[in-house]
């Protein structure tokens, strides 16, 4: 169990506002728009009662990593927060995910794709999430499964993947983070040529507080933070 945060707004507010900053350095230090970067809040530390905490903070887009955990939350703070859904999603939640979120950054199997397909009214926009550090511990395709798993999916017609997300391996320098994130863009920018017509690769999510700088030196278009905040 994640410890729960129980803090007060002005503390949030001091620390996303940094975070906000430090993107938009990181972003113009590039040569890229700070406007091209989502800050995207991990909720899984706030419980339902906490979260009017980052409302007030100015927090307005959050990624939840569990079905229960978002379906509570959407209903008591419905417009007030943009969901995304950022954890590991078993088949069978999808049809509860699906009408409550913007965007879902960690498709990773076929079952998911054809739940998808089979639970929408149109198209359904959605990242697939890589392995890119090929860790037995961690979820997404492998990279060398990238291809045929897009070729497998490509059947199912309402699923659209408009991006990449992924988790490096954790290093204590964030540096060390960076050729992931390059590789995971150049994977993008290559699979955007491929899918020509079809898919466009344009946003990468990646990135969280222990190296959402280098993510964002590296492209990222959404980056995923938490634990800096709390
Ligand atoms: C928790 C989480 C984050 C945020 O990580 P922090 O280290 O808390 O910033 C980002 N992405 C996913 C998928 C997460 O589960």
């Amino acid at each position: 169990m994640v410890r729960q945060f129980t803090g007060s707004a002005a503390s949030v507010r001091e620390k996303f506002e940094d975070v906000l900053v430090r993107v938009g350095e990181a972003a113009l230090g590039a040569g890229r728009d700070p406007a091209a970067v989502e800050v995207l809040v991990a909720t899984k530390y706030v419980d339902v009662d906490h979260l009017g905490v980052l409302a007030e903070a100015g927090v307005r887009l959050i990624g939840e990593n569990r079905a229960q955990d978002l379906v509570a939350k959407q209903e008591r703070y419905g417009e007030v927060f943009t969901y995304d859904f950022i954890g590991h999603l078993q088949s069978r939640k999808t049809k509860v995910v699906l009408p409550l979120v913007r965007l879902i950054h960690s498709v990773s199997s076929l079952s998911v794709v054809k739940e998808i397909e089979a639970r929408a009214d149109g198209p359904v926009d959605v990242l697939l999430e890589v392995n890119v550090g090929g860790e037995e511990s961690k979820s997404g395709v492998p990279l060398e499964g990238v291809d045929a798993f897009l070729e497998q999916a490509a059947a199912y017609e309402k699923v659209v993947f408009g991006g990449l997300m992924c988790m490096p391996p954790l290093f204590d320098d964030p540096e060390a983070a960076r050729p992931f994130f390059a590789r995971t863009r150049a994977l993008a920018e290559r699979l955007s040529e491929d899918w020509r017509g079809r898919y466009t690769f344009a946003r990468l999510s990646m990135g969280t507080s222990a190296d959402y700088e280098a993510a964002v030196r590296e492209g990222a278009t959404i980056v995923r933070v938490g634990s800096v905040l709390f």
